[in-house]
């Protein structure tokens, strides 16, 4: 492993060298075969599932996350959509033909999906081999070299994906590198085709900075502040329900996790018991022992937790114990705009609750801040629904029910301003890591004169005669 304080010139030399050879072997033409990008496909899914069990182990060692929920979050998705991208790939990189202006008559005119190059994937620790594979499978799809940097703060998951991935693929083709800021800054140095990065804000500045002074096109999955609408006509058993799973699954630690509740004020005290209700019912009334509640991922982040929890605020749980990093599922009422918990992304198990009269304010109130990766409402009202989701602009969103939009393939998945630029998952992903060519083919048969000197007033009026 690469270290994580100080690059030594031997790493900085091997991150070079890596992405040189990649660069040699992407110019040799074997990523653009589609048996050659299905068969990488193919391997990545063996190798996945092969080694299941050791990932499972790591993703728990790095924060106590249970076998079934590193499933359903983590290695379902890819598997998923490994399969998708070897079923659909023949018909996704296809040329396309599509119709050609009169200017360029008789011609034929195509579109065709090209790999990028060499791609650079920086991946985040809360879903440490998902958000670092996902992309990763998209890039081998569109026919790139990879090299995939996971998160330094997920470290076992880091030191079992590069085990694996770098024992099974060549590394001119995938090779993962581990480290911390000073090998991403290292690897940010050189000249990818490519950068996909999933992490915060304030580094995903960073990493535009630095792709700019190659003119490198970026993918930013970012996150921000994701409102929840909860309206006077939803159904708020089952809103509670759903709110809790979204909210607390991983510990609150999910990009896409309702990050507040907005809800109308005659309804609040009866949400909050229902809220109450659901969370002893699927974490038990001490979520600390239970095998399902996942802890916070490092000291750091811990104590910033336990600051965001004003304590006068606090109507359920509040519990934190620092030995293990724990943080029991927090409900603040009373908040607002001001407070501090609304000041930055939460990204934990703390759900602060503000209560309206005016849907007015509260829609004016969310468009002054920065755009949300997420938003959710629970409501029947279609003239509600559609008035919140025409108003603010958010990446991706639901109507009754969260985060699970991330999972159908068939939706791009990113963020949207301060939440994210560019998206993924299925087909999105595939053209994510393509460039798609234009190409028109001109016959010889016929040379339209007017478009050569000397140009004349009739020429002119024959050509707006065509053109307009
Ligand atoms: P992090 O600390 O793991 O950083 C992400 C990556 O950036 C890591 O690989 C890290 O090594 C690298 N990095 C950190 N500082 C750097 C620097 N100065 N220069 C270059 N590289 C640097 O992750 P984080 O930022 O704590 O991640 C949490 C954030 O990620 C939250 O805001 C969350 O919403 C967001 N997120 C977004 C998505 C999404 O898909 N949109 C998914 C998960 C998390």
């Amino acid at each position: 492993m690469i270290s994580k304080e100080n690059i030594t010139e031997e790493s900085r030399l091997t991150i070079k060298n890596t992405v040189a050879n990649q660069k040699v072997y992407f110019n040799t033409n074997a990523t653009k075969d589609i048996k050659f990008r299905r068969l990488q496909l193919q391997k990545l899914l063996n190798i996945i599932k092969l080694n299941e069990g050791l990932l499972y182990e790591a993703i728990y060692e790095d924060f106590g996350k249970s076998e079934f929920v590193s499933y359903i979050t983590e290695l379902g998705l890819i598997y998923s959509e490994i399969k998708l991208a070897i079923k659909k790939l023949p018909k996704w990189s296809k040329r396309r033909k599509v119709g050609s202006d009169i200017a360029n008559l008789p011609g034929r005119s195509f579109i065709e999906p090209e790999p990028f190059g060499v791609c650079l994937i920086i991946g985040t620790w809360n879903y440490p081999v998902q958000l670092s594979i996902l992309p990763a499978v998209s890039a081998i799809a569109a026919g790139n070299t990879i090299i995939i940097k996971p998160s330094e703060l997920a470290s076992n998951s880091s030191k079992v994906m590069a085990e694996i991935l770098n024992s099974a693929f060549d590394e001119q083709f995938l090779k993962v590198i581990e480290g911390g800021v000073d090998v991403s800054t290292e690897l940010l140095k050189q000249k990818f085709d490519k950068i996909f990065y999933t992490g915060g804000s304030s580094v995903g500045k960073i990493v535009m900075k630095a792709a700019a002074e190659n003119l490198c096109p970026v993918v930013l999955e970012l996150g921000g502040k994701s409102p929840a609408f909860v309206l006077e006509d939803a159904n708020l058993k089952m809103a509670a329900k759903r709110i809790a799973f979204g909210k607390f699954i991983n510990g609150g630690q999910t990009c896409v996790a309702p990050d507040y509740i907005l809800i109308k004020k005659e309804i609040k005290s009866k949400f909050i018991e229902e809220l109450k209700t659901q969370i002893i019912k699927i974490y038990s009334s001490n979520p600390a022992e239970s095998e399902s509640f996942t802890k916070i991922i490092n000291e750091r982040h811990f104590q910033r937790l336990s600051k965001l929890i004003d304590r006068d605020k606090v109507v359920f749980g509040g519990d934190t114990d620092s030995d293990i990093n724990y943080i029991a599922p927090t409900i603040l009422d009373h908040v607002g705009w001001d407070d501090g918990v609304m000041q930055e992304e939460i990204f934990g198990p703390i759900l602060p609750i503000i209560e309206f009269d005016n849907i007015d304010k509260v829609i004016k109130k969310v468009k002054e801040r920065n755009k949300p990766l997420s938003l959710y409402i629970f409501s029947k009202s279609k003239k509600v629904i559609n008035r919140i989701n025409m108003e603010i602009s958010f990446g991706g969103g639901m109507v009754n029910d969260t985060i699970s939009y991330f999972a159908n393939e068939k939706l791009p998945f990113g963020g949207v301003g301060y939440s994210g630029m560019g998206n993924y998952h299925g087909k999105f992903g595939f053209d994510t890591f393509s460039h798609n060519k234009s190409l028109l083919y001109k016959t010889n048969l016929f040379e339209p004169f007017i478009k050569y000197p000397p140009y004349t007033k009739s020429k002119l009026r024959i050509v707006r005669w065509l053109l307009e």
